[in-house]
């Protein structure tokens, strides 16, 4: 880590300590709104069965423009594409993304991330579903987490 980096963050952590209870509540809140806000962005788009970040509808896909969407596998969508995912979003990103989608399918039915359920080979322990119907393979992060080690 560089020596400005190094200070940057020294800085910012003095700046946490330096806040007062009730500096840290109005962050909290506002920061609360801002995800409120964004949520209802995405569940609207979502409602009308579209993409909150391409706004191409969640059943499309295409080769050209990877999207986080295609991890809810529309159709044409094949195992190999996640890498075009990958090399575009951010594990962070894609992971908060597929829990919303999950979560609207079933409330935290759908998300498990117990380090005891894990297999313990694997940088990140995460399973999402969604919309697994029988006899039908589900959206599973764990094989986009593997895909990225190599
Ligand atoms: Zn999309």
């Amino acid at each position: 880590m560089s020596d400005e980096l190094r200070k940057k963050g020294k800085d910012f952590a003095d700046f946490l300590q330096g806040l007062t209870e009730e500096e840290i509540r109005e962050g909290n809140k506002a920061e609360f709104l801002r995800a409120q806000e964004e949520h209802a962005r995405f569940k609207k788009m979502y409602d009308d069965g579209l993409c909150y970040l391409c706004n191409k509808p969640l059943s499309s896909f295409s080769r050209k423009t990877p999207c986080i969407h295609w991890l809810l596998k529309p159709k044409g969508f094949k195992k190999k594409d996640i890498k075009a995912v990958a090399e575009r979003f951010g594990i962070f990103q894609i992971q908060s993304l597929l829990r919303w989608y999950a979560n609207e399918e079933a409330f935290a039915r759908n998300i498990n991330n117990l380090v005891d359920e894990g297999s313990g080979s694997k940088l990140i322990e995460l399973t999402i579903k969604y919309k697994i119907e029988k006899g039908t393979e589900g959206l599973f992060l764990n094989q986009f987490v593997k895909l990225n080690k190599i």
